[in-house]
């Protein structure tokens, strides 16, 4: 073995105690990190200290580069070559894949390159000359960041365990100033974002069970944000929103997924439930552990509204704003599987205006439409809440009864069509009136389905308009069949 036999720890701590002074009080990361080498070099007596960054890793390969180095001599320099900036090991190149599994742990490794056997690993040590080295394992968050390499060129050393310790708190340092510079840097990106007032910030804390929350959607003035008990943050939420969250965040720490997104209604300092987007991270160590979980909450209203239009648009008549056969076709099935399963009484009246085409021919169709809006406001007033008026043609409308029997059915109906006989609409060219014919269905078992239900409806609209129109005719199975 030749070289040094131990080295100066006192060199060595003054060596680490100005490159911390570069990376802390100086240049800061990643400037300081070269001061931080090159102190090391200068006192380790070795040829080269480097440093490799983890960019991407998968279950057989990881992606490294070579981004930082310090050389005794300029003929040791790597820095630059292509075969080391952001290359890729797959899990096949065995000696390396070894060596990678240490870090990955933490671990550091050293090694007198003679005494490993002829592999693509040692090939690659002597393409660089190297001798002996070692490695520590730079951890960020509990995983590996990157590795701080120490390459011996002009001699076979190695390295005692009181010299790996001294060596660990390098890279410790490192760590430390990793850690700085994303907070600074998520202090200037969160500076920044502060000033839109339309999101906040999220902390779960996992060991108190508390949540921090940096601010509130309705509030203006910044704030250091405040810790929150389960128990307050759930009454923050709308009731019917809770069950649906806690279930979301549990499939979504089981499924293992990074980035979790649920829409929840929130109480705001204005006194309303408003829609807000929870986005959130889960960070992991390697063994699958979470040890941190935060994100923003995201104000959604406007978004909110107009997917409730929309939705709200698919499912009504663009004129009158009642339902439209989609809605009607839902509600039909869900009604008539309760009347053929549990005995709920079920009325259909299908409605169509007489002599239609007479009125656009003589007035025009915009007062047509009008008509048709005036119907439907009138037709409303005769209507109970649980009722389902819906248009499903140009001037033809079923009004769904749930819990009326045939009598009532006809009750309703008739005054509908009676409402409607009585009404005159003044236009300045004069009144108009018009009527309309129903036909009347009741469930009963007999009866096939949805489809057979309405037709049967349409046969005693059929029968009404035969039989000269204004007028209400029920189906019955025994006299129509
Ligand atoms: P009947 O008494 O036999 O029902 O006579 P009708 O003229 O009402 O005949 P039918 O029901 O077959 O015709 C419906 C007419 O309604 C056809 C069309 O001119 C008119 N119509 C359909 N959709 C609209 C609409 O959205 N607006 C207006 N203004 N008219 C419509
Ligand atoms: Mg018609
Ligand atoms: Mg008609």
């Amino acid at each position: 073995m030749k070289g040094p036999e131990v080295h100066d720890t006192t060199d060595l701590l003054n060596a680490i105690a100005r490159g911390a002074e570069a990376l802390f009080r100086g240049k800061g990361w990643p400037e300081g990190r070269e001061t931080l080498l090159a102190e090391l070099g200068n006192v380790a007596g070795v040829s080269r200290v480097w440093l490799l960054q983890v960019i991407g890793r998968g279950d057989d390969y990881i992606i490294q580069d070579y981004i930082a180095e310090w050389v005794s001599n300029p003929r040791y320099r790597l820095l630059g070559d292509e075969s080391i900036s952001m290359f890729r090991t797959a899990s096949s190149d065995a000696e390396y894949w070894d060596v990678h599994e240490l870090r990955k742990k933490g671990k550091h490794y050293s090694v007198v390159v003679s005494e490993l056997p002829d592999c693509p690993f040692r090939q690659l040590l002597d393409g660089q000359e190297v001798l002996s080295m070692l490695t520590i394992p730079i951890m960020v968050d509990g995983r590996q960041w990157g590795v701080l390499g120490l390459d011996d060129c002009e001699r076979e050393y190695r390295w005692n365990e009181s010299e790996v310790a001294l060596l660990r708190t390098v890279s410790s340092l490192l760590t430390n100033s990793i850690l700085r510079a994303r907070v600074h840097s998520h202090q200037k990106q969160f500076d920044i974002l502060k000033r839109f007032n339309d999101w906040f910030a999220w902390e779960f804390d996992l060991g108190r069970m508390l949540l921090w929350v940096s601010g509130d959607l309705s509030e203006k003035e910044e704030r250091d944000g405040r810790y929150l008990t389960m128990r307050r943050t759930f009454r923050m939420v709308h009731p019917q929103d809770r069950r649906a969250l806690v279930r979301a965040v549990n499939a979504h720490i089981a499924s293992g997924e990074k980035t979790f997104r649920h829409d929840v209604r929130l109480y705001g300092a204005d006194r309303e439930w408003n829609w807000v987007e929870v986005i959130g991270f889960l960070e992991r160590t390697e063994s699958g552990e979470v040890y941190q979980f935060a994100g923003i909450v995201v104000d959604i209203r406007k978004r909110k509204s107009r997917e409730m239009k929309l939705r709200r648009q698919a499912h009504s008549d663009p004129l009158t704003g009642v339902a439209n056969r989609r809605t009607l076709d839902q509600r039909l099935t869900y009604y008539c599987d309760l009347a053929e399963n549990n005995g709920l009484e079920l009325s259909v009246l299908l409605i169509d205006f007489d002599r239609f085409k007479q009125i656009n021919d003589t007035w025009g169709h915009k007062v047509g439409d009008m008509v048709l809006t005036e119907f439907v406001r009138l037709c409303e007033q005769c209507l109970r809440g649980g009722d389902v008026l819906s248009r499903i043609g140009g001037e033809e409308f079923v009004v769904l009864l749930p819990g009326a029997d045939c009598s009532s059915a006809i009750r309703v109906g008739e005054r509908i069509r009676e409402a409607v006989e009585d009404l005159s609409l003044l236009l300045e060219a004069g009144s108009i009136a018009f009527t309309i014919s129903i036909g009347c269905a009741t469930w009963n078992n007999g009866v096939g389905g949805p489809d057979e239900f309405m037709e049967q409806a349409d046969k005693a609209l059929y029968t009404a308009k035969r039989s000269g129109r204004n007028r209400l005719v029920c189906h019955h199975p025994e006299v129509m069949e």
